[in-house]
């Protein structure tokens, strides 16, 4: 246990790294970054003024699906330590982060499906008209609501104008600008926004123990959202995936245009096309950021740039090469992207990408 003076009360917390009153406040929702949106939330709770519809919008890793169950426990708590602050221990709020609570409804893309489709929303709608099985409201949860088809999204809208008094629903999407208007006009919206970099290392380094370095290096690599940073830390094989996607493309400036041919056709050999697809996307969107990293170099900001283990690298690039070539191979690579999704052959796509790709002798 761990006794903290601060702003003349004295506080005493269970957990040891609690450090400040900036992070004091947030740790009620025990959330990092999005402080003054958890205000709103909590204000909204504590004035019973709760809206129908709450949007979280702002990019995938930022925290948008964990701040919509916060408040979800948050409005269902059974024993709330401070009007509109979810203790996290009742059984309610338990049952809410583990998505196993009969009064929360969860909507998002199906397995094998690349969209939210119009059935799933009759289906919620259908719980929704009941009344609260044992919490204060029923909510829906209805997540990357961006990949709702439009059907899907017209019935939500029928449940918007006619809500049921003890019904809230929590969406969540990329940018409010991919939903319907008359969706948003009807919800409260929430825009995150990523967490300094600079705000981001200490955090990491207290709250996951992490080494100066290592913190840096995660905080720049999920540019400061906090969502993905955590993903990050569980899940150390994505790191080293992103490593050696970095590795193959320093090896692809040095090597010869028979080499790289054969490091395609090792790419793409004896799998599926939608396998191949996916890979490729993914590895030509890391070599993309490695771009950008080169971009704000050649600008001198080093401040903003995502794999800080390679910036000898893009900085190399963002000398060897002029600005106008930079920016002429990202629109390439941005090209090859667009490319992917039409039935082309990916083999001839990244054939004509080596032909293109920058021959440099750089040091690593
Ligand atoms: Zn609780």
């Amino acid at each position: 246990m761990t006794t903290t003076k601060n702003s003349g009360k004295l506080l005493v917390f269970l957990l040891p790294h609690i450090q400040n009153s900036a992070t004091i406040l947030i740790m009620e929702w025990n959330l990092y970054g999005h402080q003054w949106a958890a205000d709103i939330l909590q204000k909204h709770i504590s004035n019973d003024s709760i809206r129908h519809a709450y949007l979280f919008s702002g990019a995938p890793g930022i925290g948008r699906r964990s701040l919509a169950i916060k408040f979800a426990q948050a409005i269902n708590c059974i024993q709330p330590p401070t009007a509109g602050t979810p203790c996290g221990i009742c059984r309610i709020c338990k049952q809410t982060v583990s998505l196993q609570q009969p009064d929360l409804s969860i909507v998002q893309v199906e397995e094998d499906k690349h969209e939210i489709r119009i059935e799933q929303i009759r289906e919620i709608q259908r719980s929704l008209s009941l009344s609260p099985y044992e919490a204060k409201y029923r909510i829906a949860l209805l997540l990357n609501f961006h990949l709702a088809n439009p059907n899907a999204q017209n019935a939500l809208l029928k449940t918007l104008e006619e809500a049921p008094a003890k019904v809230i629903l929590l969406l969540t999407a990329d940018a409010a600008e991919n939903l319907l208007p008359t969706i948003t006009s009807r919800s409260e919206i929430l825009r995150l926004r990523p967490v300094a970099i600079t705000e981001m290392i200490p955090i990491l380094q207290t709250k996951w123990n992490l080494d100066p370095q290592s913190a840096k290096e995660i905080a720049h690599l999920s540019s400061g959202r906090y969502g993905l940073a955590q993903a990050y830390i569980f899940n150390p094989e994505q790191l080293e995936l992103i490593h050696d996607r970095l590795m193959d493309q320093v090896e692809l400036f040095k090597m010869n245009l028979p080499d790289r041919f054969q490091y395609i056709e090792k790419l793409t050999a004896t799998r599926r096309r939608g396998e191949v697809k996916e890979t490729i996307q993914q590895i030509i969107q890391i070599w993309l950021l490695f771009w950008r990293d080169a971009l704000l170099l050649n600008s001198g900001d080093s401040a903003r740039i995502t794999y800080t283990q390679f910036s000898s690298i893009s900085q190399q690039i963002s000398t060897c090469l002029s600005l106008e070539q930079i920016n002429a191979f990202i629109k390439k690579l941005e090209e090859t992207l667009t490319l992917l999704e039409n039935n082309i052959n990916i083999r001839l796509l990244l054939e004509e990408l080596m032909i293109e790709w920058p021959a440099l002798h750089l040091a690593y």
